[in-house]
C-alpha cells in the first residue's frame, strides 16, 4: 500500500426525503481509498452502492459527514466547484453510457476537456484507439453496440486523466462476451495509467482481480475479501 488516500470517507450518512417518506440509505460509514487501488462496491439493489458513487462524484450531497478527496472536503461544494472537481478529478462510467447520441465517438472523448480548455485531439484518438475503437472515431452512438458505446465512455473518462474513476455496473446493460470486453479494457486502462477505481458491480469475474472488496447492505458498509469478512461493525473504519 502506498501514499496518503485520495478518498476518506468520514462518518457519512445519506437520507433521502421523498414526500413523507424518509429514505436513510446509509449511516456513519467511513473509509479510506489509497491511490492506485481498485475496490469493488456490491451489494443488493437499493443497498446505496450509486448514492455512494454520487456523494464522492459531488452529485450530491451527504446529510452528515466528511467526504475528503485529495484532503479537499467536497460534500458541499457549489454548483460550480463541484463541476470543476469533478472536471478535474474523477473520470465517471454509468450503466447506460451517457454518450451524446448527436455527436462521434470522437467528440464525445473530446466534451469533458472543453470546461479546462485542455482541448487535445491526439489525446482524445489515443485513448479511443486504446478500448480498440480507433477506426470508430467518426461513429456516432447509434452507430456502435452497447459494449462499443461503453468503451467510448471509458475513453471519455480518462480524457482529463482524472486520479479517480467510479464506474457504477458498467456492465450491467451488456451481454456476456461485451461485458468481459469492457471490464477487460477498464481495468486495463485504468491500471497502466496508475489510476484509483471505485467500481459497483455484480460481475463475479472482476472481483477476482480486486485490491478490496467492499459490500453495502442494511445500511452499512463491510469490508470483505474472498476468504471472509473483515470489518463488520456497523460504521467501522474499513481500510
Ligand atoms: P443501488 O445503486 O445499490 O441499487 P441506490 O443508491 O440507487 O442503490 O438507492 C439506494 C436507496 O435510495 C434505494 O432505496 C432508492 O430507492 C433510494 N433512492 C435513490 N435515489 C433516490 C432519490 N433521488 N430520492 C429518493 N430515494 C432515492
Ligand atoms: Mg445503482
Amino acid at each position: 500500500m502506498n501514499s496518503s488516500p485520495i478518498v476518506v470517507l468520514r462518518s457519512v450518512s445519506k437520507t433521502y426525503r421523498h414526500g413523507r417518506d424518509i429514505i436513510e440509505v446509509f449511516s456513519d460509514i467511513s473509509l479510506e481509498i489509497h491511490e492506485g487501488e481498485f475496490l469493488y462496491l456490491t451489494g443488493p439493489s437499493g443497498s446505496g452502492k450509486t448514492t455512494l458513487l454520487s456523494l464522492i462524484a459531488a452529485l450530491d450531497s451527504p446529510n452528515r459527514g466528511q467526504i475528503l478527496v485529495s484532503g479537499v472536503d467536497i460534500a458541499h461544494l457549489s454548483l460550480t466547484a463541484a463541476a470543476r472537481y469533478r472536471c478535474e478529478q474523477v473520470g465517471i462510467v454509468f450503466q447506460s453510457y451517457n454518450l451524446l447520441p448527436q455527436l462521434t465517438a470522437l467528440e464525445n472523448v473530446l466534451l469533458p476537456m472543453i470546461p479546462g480548455h485542455r482541448f487535445d485531439r491526439g489525446r482524445a484518438l489515443d485513448l479511443l484507439d486504446a478500448v480498440g475503437l480507433g477506426n470508430r472515431s467518426n461513429h456516432r452512438p447509434p452507430e456502435l453496440s452497447g459494449g462499443e458505446q461503453q468503451r467510448v465512455a471509458i475513453a471519455r473518462a480518462l480524457a482529463n486523466d482524472p486520479a479517480l474513476v467510479l464506474a457504477d455496473e458498467p456492465t450491467g446493460n451488456l451481454d456476456e462476451e461485451s461485458a468481459e470486453k469492457v471490464m477487460t479494457l477498464l481495468l486495463r486502462s485504468c491500471r497502466e495509467r496508475g489510476k484509483t477505481l471505485l467500481l459497483a458491480t455484480h460481475d463475479r469475474n472482476a472481483r477476482h482481480h480486486g485490491d478490496r472488496i467492499l459490500e453495502l447492505g442494511r445500511g452499512s458498509l463491510n469490508e470483505t475479501r474472498a476468504r471472509g469478512v473483515l470489518h463488520s461493525k456497523r460504521g467501522s473504519r474499513t481500510s
